[in-house]
């Protein structure tokens, strides 16, 4: 069923706990852990508890968890000070765009200077 835990999925189990994060905040919906291969002084990653393959599915069925992950983000980059200077939130969407765990999450990066446009 759309949302239920996907056994092979990475970040379902650290949903579940079963894989160790560096968690940095919980809410009821949302969880976020700093990613393991930073590309930022700052580099979390905001997921929705509930299992969706990526950003589009998960505003389908729950929009209100959209607006959970960013508003978890932007008192994430309070929390990092990064706010000030400024930083970025992404949905890598689909494998072409860099998409490697297909559980929705979104990057916040920040602490350095960020070109734009991305690569
Ligand atoms: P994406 O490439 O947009 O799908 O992002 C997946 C991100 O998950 C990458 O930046 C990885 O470095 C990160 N990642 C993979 N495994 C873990 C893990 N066990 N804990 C934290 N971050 C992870
Ligand atoms: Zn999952």
């Amino acid at each position: 069923m759309a949302g239920e835990p996907q056994a092979d999925c990475l970040f379902c189990k650290i949903v579940e706990g079963h894989v160790p994060a560096d968690v940095v905040r919980e809410s009821e919906t949302t969880i976020a852990f700093r990613d393991i291969n930073p590309q930022a002084p700052t580099h979390v990653l905001v997921i929705p508890k509930a299992h969706y393959p990526d950003a589009a599915s998960l505003a389908a069925a729950e929009p209100g968890v959209v607006a959970d992950i960013l508003t978890e983000a932007g008192r994430i980059a309070a929390d990092e000070k990064i706010d000030d200077h400024g930083y970025r939130v992404i949905f890598n969407t689909g494998a072409g765009a860099g998409q490697t765990v297909f559980h929705a999450h979104l990057h916040v990066l920040g602490g350095r200077g960020l070109q734009w446009p991305p690569g």
